[in-house]
């Protein structure tokens, strides 16, 4: 293994992880790190690991997906999920710390670990060092971001404008209809929701009175014309919706035979078909506001939300267009990208990318191909998520939910229980379903976990894949279930 050190940009979430994951494999590390030099508009502390405003990791139980994501990062020997375990406070089933003694006890690890060599530096041209990793945020110094943008041109972004999710089994489909307007493309891509006049006026009228989540000082409120969150867009004129994203052109509501006054159309996200977005109804709601609205719409009224809307400031690339499976920049070899900035969002995500970063890495230097977590973990639908992207449409920053995880019903380990395979058989209670993919998940990183220990002692190929579902260099890319 060369003895070179791996060069880590950015001592956030995700660059501890990856920095702590390297040096107790032995490899020494780089960390550059600006602050206290200089601080983002959201970073107030000089230590590592800074929780910029929340001090919860969300829920602990594994019937939500963020519960598992950091129950397989405690499996993986995450320090950041370690430390926050030690210092939880009381906060019901979320997993809640005291801040500062959280970003104390990671700072103090990685001063501690002697591979280590911490480097007070504001990065402003990319150091010629490789392998390195970026992980300096949704918040990158200008500089930097503008020579990744050299690097990346328009695949580089600074705002996100994201738009709602809702598990495909809570939408109501005696009311919402399959069909691509004017009967483009296959009509399974698109669900409608039909909206009368007097429904469409209701919704436009609650729309503009509901509540939106404060702009940050940092945060113009400077939109693309493309992506105007749909209260702004309410604002111009109770029709505006109705002739933007809301047009019916080219539908026909299959219970009346007729075009109906407005639809909210839903994409769908992914291969199976479990997941849907509301097309052009990126927001900034509250998102209690958001539930409240978005139930109104005609078929939405028992709606399960996987991601809400939300529009901020936001660096982040391009992950499916520009990364590949092993998160190194397409055509940069040994530039590898973690964290926020390749299109997770949030703390517990972009930890899990940063080990993930680490570990591939790690495998590269000691001359072996990286091998993929599976896409039935949490960390693994993450990953295909941010080297795969959804099925259509373009890009959005994601949270982990369910609807990234291939379907139970096209796995051939349930689907003769939920009633054969593709098929929608047997309906499961929401927390019945959520337990089996936990149960499914945590199975499959055993596994992974057990190939790759194969892999380090020697293991050939065929022995590895015999555990391991995927290799990263294969079929990452092309797959996105488990064969
Ligand atoms: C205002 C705001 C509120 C948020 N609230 C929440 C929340 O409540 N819950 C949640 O889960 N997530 C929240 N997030 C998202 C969360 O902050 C990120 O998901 C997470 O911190 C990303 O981890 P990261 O390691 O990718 O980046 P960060 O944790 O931001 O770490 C990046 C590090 O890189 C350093 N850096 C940046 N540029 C350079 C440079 N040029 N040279 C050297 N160092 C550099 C920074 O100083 C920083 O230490 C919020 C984000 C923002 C901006």
């Amino acid at each position: 293994m060369s003895k070179s050190p791996v060069t880590i940009v950015g001592a956030g979430l995700a660059g501890s992880e990856a920095a702590y994951q390297l040096a107790i494999r032995g490899v020494p590390v780089r960390l550059l790190e600006m602050k206290p030099l200089r601080f983002s508009e959201a970073h107030k502390s000089p230590g590592f690991a800074e929780l910029v405003c929340s001090n919860s990791f969300r829920s602990s139980s594994l019937q939500n997906a963020v519960g598992l994501l950091k129950e397989e990062l405690r499996r993986l020997g995450s320090l950041n999920f370690r430390v926050a375990d030690e210092v939880r406070v009381p906060a019901g089933d979320a997993l809640a710390v005291d801040r500062e003694r959280f970003s104390a006890a990671i700072t103090d690890e990685l001063h501690r670990r002697p591979e280590i060599e911490i480097e007070e530096r504001v990065v402003t041209t990319l150091p010629a060092e490789r392998p390195m990793i970026i992980a300096t945020g949704p918040l990158t110094g200008s500089e930097l971001a503008a020579e990744i943008q050299r690097l990346t041109g328009e695949a580089l972004y600074f705002y996100d404008a994201i738009s709602p999710i809702v598990e495909a089994d809570s939408i109501d489909l005696s009311k919402a209809f399959f069909d691509s307007r004017y009967g483009k493309g296959s009509p399974e891509d698109y669900l409608n929701c039909p909206l009368g006049r007097d429904e469409y006026y209701a919704f436009v009228d609650a729309l503009l009175a509901a509540e939106c989540v404060p702009s940050h000082t940092f945060e113009e409120p400077k939109y693309f014309p493309g992506c105007l969150p749909i209260e702004v867009m309410a604002e111009s004129g109770r029709d505006t919706l109705a002739f933007g994203p809301m047009k019916p052109v080219g539908l026909t509501d299959p219970r009346t035979g007729q075009r109906p006054y407005a639809v909210v159309q839903l994409r769908r996200e992914n291969v199976d078909g479990t997941a849907y977005n509301l097309v052009g109804f990126q927001t900034k709601l509250k998102w209690g506001e958001q539930k409240r609205l978005f139930r109104m719409i005609p078929g939405l009224e028992q709606a399960e939300f996987l991601r809400m809307g939300s529009i901020h400031r936001n660096t982040y690339l391009d992950g499916p267009r520009l990364l590949g499976p092993s998160l190194e920049l397409d055509g940069s070899a040994g530039l590898y990208f973690a964290g926020q900035i390749t299109g997770v969002e949030g703390y517990v995500e972009s930890t899990a990318i940063g080990l993930l970063a680490a570990l591939n890495v790690y495998d590269r230097l000691c001359g072996r191909v990286p091998l993929a977590p599976p896409a039935t973990t949490a960390i693994g639908a993450l990953l295909q998520h941010v080297t795969v992207g959804p099925l259509s449409g373009a890009y959005q920053p994601n949270n982990v939910h369910f609807g990234l995880f291939p379907a139970l019903e096209n796995d051939g380990r349930y689907a003769e229980s939920l009633g054969g395979a593709g098929k929608r058989g047997k309906r499961l209670r929401k927390s019945e379903k959520r337990a089996l993919y936990s149960e499914r998940a945590l199975a499959d990183l055993e596994a992974w976990l057990v190939a790759q220990q194969l892999a380090r002692s020697g293991a050939d190929e065929t022995q590895r894949s015999t555990l391991s579902t995927t290799t990263i260099d294969q079929s990452v890319r092309a797959s996105r279930t488990i064969p």
